[in-house]
């Protein structure tokens, strides 16, 4: 086989398709329930727009954009995620003279040059939502609660919140020198990335998940304990909110997420299942970033979730997608004398709407029978030459094994009253 997919890709085939399904319609059902408007932006942007936002000494930056130059000569990426896309048609549209907050969510696909591996993709799926213009604590708990609903409706038992704040750019700077100053004295334990975070980027030493650099940075100083009064007042003021809420978070004060643009509440979901690859989702409140675009200060805050490793994580954990309905007709006209009566009725039943099938391989009865059943079909109808002389038609519902004849209209009007009982 000469062509296969870029590695790291792959194709999304018919019979993956009901649990993507399932898990897009979770996710838009809660995004209407939480007051979410879609968004769709290009998967591609000027590259400036992820150095700006991600971060020019980000990995995401540094080691994992698809670039590529245009036959105009733009220098373009493809989107590593979405928020920075987002962020930019915030500006571009002038939402910020709609009334605040704007919220928004997304799907979609998003690219990073990485490793692969099992549930991480160099293309790969996410879905998420933006909530600009509101400094209110009770963003970041709003975000973090639909994150934990949208879990919960997957049928997720014992996943954990890992839950950060990363400070302004009031506390972090002064934070990042502390820091610096205790891992200098330890620095020949770190790994080569690390020795450049040192100067470039010490935050981003904390989530490093090299084991000697896990060792060097054990009993730092926290960032947690480190924030300025208003950092530290916001952080208290969304635990209390969500111990309203009865929702457990454990303080990691090693969470900084691999994004420069986090101010404030940091927070992740992990899995146990996963092994190493624990997260979920997570996201964060992002105050200076449409700043960092030249918008007007504007704040926001955000998540997004990974469709590949949830999918992987509901399998490990043995989670099943709800079970799919038999709906729609097949229609068994086995005689060729009697194909034209079946194929009338088959586009009456499509105009309509439902969902109706017919064989064109030359399949005997029993074979279509046996089709029918594997394609979850509600009814059958059955065309032989027996029925079709008296003019009835013979219809089998699969879902309770019963038979039964009806003349041509009242078949019609019995399934068309079936449809509508199935929608209500
Ligand atoms: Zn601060
Ligand atoms: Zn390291």
């Amino acid at each position: 086989m000469k062509h296969k997919a870029p590695r790291g890709t792959k194709d999304v085939l018919p019979a993956d398709m009901p649990a993507w399904h399932y898990l897009e319609n979770v996710f838009e059902a809660l995004c209407r329930a939480y007051g979410y408007a879609e968004i769709r932006t290009p998967i591609f942007e000027d590259v400036d727009v992820f150095i700006r936002s991600v971060g020019e000494k980000s990995d995401v930056v540094q080691k994992e954009m698809y670039t590529f130059t245009d036959r105009g000569g733009r220098r373009l990426a493809l989107r590593p995620e979405c928020t920075a896309g987002v962020s930019r048609a915030f500006i571009e549209h002038g939402f910020h003279n709609l009334p605040q907050p704007v919220k928004l969510y997304y799907r979609g696909p998003m690219f990073r040059y990485d490793r692969p591996q099992a549930g991480r993709q160099r293309q790969f799926y996410q879905m998420g939502i933006e909530l600009f213009g509101s400094t209110d604590p009770g963003a970041d708990v709003e975000v973090i609660k639909f994150t934990s609903a949208f879990f919960d409706r997957l049928g997720f038992k014992g996943l954990q919140l890992h839950l950060n704040s990363v400070g302004c750019r009031e506390c972090r700077p002064p934070y990042q020198e502390r820091l610096k100053k205790v891992v200098e004295l330890r620095k020949a334990a770190l790994c080569s990335d690390c020795q450049k975070r040192l100067q470039d980027n010490p935050l981003r030493l904390l989530d490093c998940k090299v084991p000697g650099c896990q060792a060097a940075l054990q009993e730092v100083p926290r960032i947690d304990e480190n924030l300025c009064a208003s950092c530290a007042a916001h952080f208290e003021a969304v635990k209390t909110r969500l111990d309203l809420l009865q929702i457990d978070y454990f303080l990691d004060s090693h969470l900084v997420r691999g994004l420069d643009y986090y101010t404030h509440t940091a927070f992740e979901f992990v899995s146990r299942s996963l092994g190493s690859q624990d997260s979920l989702g997570g996201g964060g409140r992002y105050d200076d970033l449409i700043e960092a675009f030249e918008g007007p200060p504007t704040p926001g805050v955000g998540m997004a979730v990974g469709v590949e490793r949830i999918l992987l994580a509901m399998e490990k954990e043995g989670l099943s997608l709800p079970p799919a309905a038999l709906e729609g007709v097949y229609i068994a006209a086995a005689p060729a004398s009697m194909q034209n009566e079946g194929l009338l009725l088959l586009y009456r039943l499509r105009e309509a709407g439902l969902r109706a099938e017919a064989d064109y391989m030359g399949r005997s009865l029993k074979a279509m029978m046996k089709h029918a059943h594997r394609g979850k079909y509600r009814f059958v109808v059955i065309l032989d030459e027996e029925t079709g002389e008296r003019g009835a038609w013979k219809i089998r519902d699969m879902s309770r094994g019963e038979q039964r004849e009806y003349a041509y209209e009242e078949l019609l009007t019995f399934l068309l009253s079936e449809r509508a009982e199935g929608e209500a």
